[in-house]
């Protein structure tokens, strides 16, 4: 697993079946594919979701994706649970399964945080709740293994992805195995999952059977044998309750300058220096840190802790080590996560041909998610803040993945053109973080090395470049475009960043804002604040006196 050249992710030959060309929808029932003169899909997803044929749904992001590598994709969207025909209204998928709980956790989307049931589904048309199972990923597997158990079967989205290793699960107030040994899927990808599942589906398509790819970033599956260098968690990171918890990650300043840390000489009582002999480090490549067994984390909170503190050090994609956790008789083995995708390609990703609209079988229905986001732009992913409760982090990763201006200004132009309702407002441009547009690590050496799991916690790191100009250059050409009056900004603010660039708060300000600007300080005591690694109070003061005075000298009352 090479750190530094991924291959890129539209250089592959296409399938043969790309002579089918490109469908104005990915087809959903056996008519549709009659219509595009397929007797076959390649690829079937199962998704939890209303198909909606637009960047923002994964189901349309990975199955265009797919479709651009010549691949027949068809979508089986919140297929009837409890009717096993319905897993046969496409046929056998020749290549493999594609398994997704939607866009959300399957709990989360079904339960309120005080475990009652909710009334509505953002995903479903006309918010109608009820049409997916809990723990989708879990039965849609199941499903799938029931109409073509022979067919490969890979699962993926946020359900999957944050469920890949033993996990607390709320809402049975127990830790969980990994969802891999629920589902008995072949692969799971998790993150950002555009490298993985071309390179799988080419891979399945040149013949070599699944339970020969073990070795692609970001996929995980179960294993019996070890066959690499272990290394004991525990040998780098003590389990246990860490005194006084000024950072969830006992990464103190202090302990990342001291010399064991830094390599220098320690000095000694009597003034001489004591060289440290560098010990030669295991192979990374060919290294897998063993982690406390499912069993261990399920009796032990401390264990379970320690077992959560390493799956975040191991996030860093140029340093990254494979993971493993037994579960009974089998290991669950995780392989490091995926290269970032470059900027063109994230430009390339978003430029496919979607319809951007829902698809037709839905009719008129609305569907609330869709509605909220229509007149939005992804303009990044990511997030290196790092905050302890926030999953983005090990989800997207924390390298920013940022998309041209060329390419946002362009589709700011297809949804003035292409998208029925569009009255000249563009609701959002943003990602996780609006203000980590174009932001990293002043030097990729270093980046690729770093060991924090945070670029702005306790303090914003020297090495990270704050310049928001490109933001600012990227807002004054969004909204000097013809025929769109408005750009708000609606994605979270990170407010200790911005205020290292107040001509951005002037900006957001003075264009951006619609009277209120939502941001989460999440707290005012400085204990909490640094539980969830969250920069001070002091920071939200500083952010919210500038962001008054740009709005009085605009004439604006905001909140
Ligand atoms: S900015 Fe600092 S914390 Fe972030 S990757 Fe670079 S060195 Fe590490």
């Amino acid at each position: 697993m090479n750190a530094t050249a991924p291959r890129a992710l539209f250089s592959y030959r296409p399938y043969w079946a790309q002579r089918y060309g490109i469908a104005p929808f990915l087809p959903t029932t056996r008519a549709e594919m009659d219509e595009l003169g397929w007797d076959s899909c390649d690829i079937i997803l199962v998704t939890g979701d209303a198909y909606i044929d637009h960047p923002s749904f994964g189901m349309a992001l990975i199955g265009r994706l797919l479709e651009s590598h010549g691949f027949r994709v068809g979508i089986l969207d919140q297929p009837a649970f409890h009717e096993p025909d319905s897993f046969h209204a496409l046929g056998r998928p020749n290549l493999f399964w594609g398994v997704t709980a939607g866009n959300m956790d399957s709990m989360v989307n079904r339960y309120t945080s005080d475990k009652k049931v909710r009334s509505d589904d953002a995903y479903s048309p006309d918010g109608k709740a009820g049409l997916r199972p809990d723990r989708a990923v879990i039965g849609y597997a199941q499903r799938c293994r029931e109409a073509h158990a022979d067919v490969p079967l890979v699962i993926g989205g946020i359900e999957a992805s944050l469920r890949r290793i033993a996990h607390y699960d709320y809402w049975s107030d127990k830790v969980r195995r990994s969802v891999l040994i629920d589902t008995r899927a072949d692969l799971l990808v998790y993150g950002n999952a555009e490298r993985a599942i071309v390179e799988i589906a080419h891979r399945l398509a040149a013949g070599t059977p699944i339970t020969e790819i073990r070795d692609i970033r970001g996929t995980s599956h179960v294993r019996p044998l070890r066959e690499f260098v272990e290394i004991d968690s525990t040998s780098f990171d003590t389990p246990g309750r860490i005194e006084p918890i000024a950072d969830p990650y006992a990464m103190s300043p202090e302990r990342e300058a001291a010399p064991c840390s830094t390599g220098e000489g320690a000095p000694t009582d009597d003034g001489t220096l004591v060289k440290l002999r560098p010990r030669k480090a295991p192979d990374r490549a060919t290294s897998v840190i063993r982690m406390p067994s499912f069993e261990q984390v399920s009796a032990d909170p401390a264990l379970y802790a320690h077992a959560s503190r390493i799956l975040h050090l191991e996030s860093n994609p140029g340093n990254a080590r494979a993971l493993v956790q037994r579960h009974g008789k089998v290991d669950v083995w995780i392989n490091p996560p995926p290269i970032p995708l470059t900027t063109p390609e994230m430009d390339a990703l978003y430029e496919l041909p979607f319809a951007r609209i829902p698809h037709p079988r839905h009719g008129g229905a609305k569907i609330p998610a869709y509605e909220m986001i229509k007149f939005s732009v992804t303009i990044l992913r990511g997030c290196f803040g790092g905050c302890s409760f926030c999953s983005i982090t090990e989800h997207e990763g924390r390298v920013i993945q940022s998309r041209s201006e060329k390419s946002i200004l362009g589709e700011i132009e297809q949804i003035r053109d292409r998208t029925p309702g569009f009255t000249g407002n563009i609701s959002d441009l943003g990602g996780p973080t609006a203000n980590m547009y174009r932001l990293a690590c002043k030097d990729r050496a270093i980046e690729a090395a770093c060991r924090k799991p945070s670029c702005v916690y306790p303090d914003i790191c020297d090495n990270l470049g704050t310049d928001h100009g490109p933001l600012v250059a990227l807002y004054k050409k969004a909204r000097a475009i013809p025929g769109v009056k408005r750009i708000f900004v609606a994605s979270g603010v990170r407010y200790d960043l911005a205020v290292r660039s107040p001509e951005w708060i002037k900006e957001l300000a003075q264009h951006h804002t619609g009277g209120y600007l939502k941001i989460a300080p999440e707290h005012t005591e400085d204990s909490p604040l640094k539980h969830m690694m969250k920069p001070g109070i002091g920071a939200y003061d500083r952010f919210k006196e500038l962001f008054d005075r740009y709005s009085a000298e605009a004439g604006k009352e905001q909140y």
